[in-house]
């Protein structure tokens, strides 16, 4: 159930208006818009009659919202949600690009990617401490050591940081060094991670699952938000498909699609995404042409030798080229970089 208030609602109204909703058993969600106040209600009740709240006082309309997840709808927040973090706005007028190498390997490694990464106008660096890895053989990650290598080396180059959490044991240590927590494409649909991630107070990467459909994914971001955090921001980074030329395949069009579904600022990661380092630059344009509100890309300074996801990794240069591109597109598209 959705209730939009009218312009300049009264404060009284709106509490009547959740008091009405609470006594019925609705778990309430308030957005407070420019001009508009929403409320969100989740509740067990389906045949609730949307007219016993369009006559009460300060309410313009209220909606019955069939979709299987209510605040990660449009209609939740028509007008987009900003994620502020610093100076940094996701799902603003700018294209935000976190970039960084796949893992954290070493002191020498972060800082080098960070000092590239900030020179070519990346404002997060992104790197994993806690690598999710298909074989237990491979680099797993440097953990609580990595994590403070990486937010050295952001502080230094006046970014800001994006990691991976695997599981929920692993949220404080993270959340004391990243500003933004990143749930992987395999974690998607680990839902006792998402719940708590739901209950803290840190904006959340959640990447698409291999095989999920775009309504599982706003579903997933769905229990992130009932928990209480809402700053969720998607992320588009490939499908499995029948397709094997590309490590994944990237769905641009689930850009356009998420935009029209939900209010939540979607990226896209053109590197997970192709997992082929030439493909990188082409997909990300696309990317970027069909509205995404950012882009997540690895870097590498030594992509040959990186301990994961060399081959989809961009050399510094590369990485400039692709900023120089960005910053011819995202002007026809309305965005600055
Ligand atoms: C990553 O960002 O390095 C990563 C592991 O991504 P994904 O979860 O999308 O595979
Ligand atoms: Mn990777």
């Amino acid at each position: 159930m959705l209730v939009v208030m009218q312009e300049g609602a009264e404060e009284s109204q709106i509490q009547r208006v959740i008091d009405r909703l609470v006594s019925m058993d609705f778990i309430v969600h308030r957005s407070s818009g420019i001009t508009h106040t929403v409320l969100g209600g989740v509740g067990p009740v389906d045949d609730v009659d949307p007219m016993q709240f369009e006559v009460m006082d300060g309410v313009k309309e209220c909606h019955r919202i069939v979709s299987p997840y209510k605040l990660a709808s449009r209609h939740f927040k028509p007008g987009g949600t900003r994620i502020k973090i610093r100076d940094v706005e996701i799902g603003g007028n700018q294209l935000v690009v976190m970039a960084g190498p796949c893992g954290v390997e070493t002191r020498d490694q972060i800082e080098a990617a960070a000092q590239k990464v900030a020179a070519a106008g990346a404002k997060i660096l992104r790197g994993g401490a806690f690598k999710p890895r298909s074989s237990p053989y491979s680099f797993q990650g440097l953990g609580e050591a990595g994590l403070r290598m990486m937010r050295e080396a952001a502080d230094r180059n006046h970014l800001l940081v994006v990691s991976e959490v695997m599981d929920q044991t692993q949220i404080p240590l993270v959340s004391q060094y990243a500003d933004i927590l990143q749930v992987g494409a395999r974690n998607m649909q680990n839902f006792n991670l998402l719940r708590e991630l739901g209950l803290v107070r840190k904006p959340v990467l959640l990447k698409r699952g291999i095989s999920a459909t775009i309504e599982e994914l706003l579903l997933s971001a769905e229990y992130i938000l009932s928990g209480g955090n809402y700053e969720v921001i998607l992320c588009e980074r490939g499908i499995r498909t029948f397709e094997t030329s590309t490590r994944n395949t990237m769905d641009i069009s689930a850009i356009p699609v998420v935009k029209s579904l939900s209010h939540l600022p979607i990226v896209a990661d053109p590197s997970h995404g192709t997992g082929k380092r030439d493909k990188v630059l082409p997909m990300a344009r696309a990317a970027a042409a069909a509205g995404a509100d950012g882009l997540l890309v690895e870097v590498h300074h030594d992509p040959d030798h990186a301990l994961s996801d060399g081959a989809q990794s961009l050399w510094p240069n590369q990485f400039a080229e692709l900023m120089a591109q960005l910053r011819i597109i995202a002007p026809a598209v309305g965005r600055s970089l």
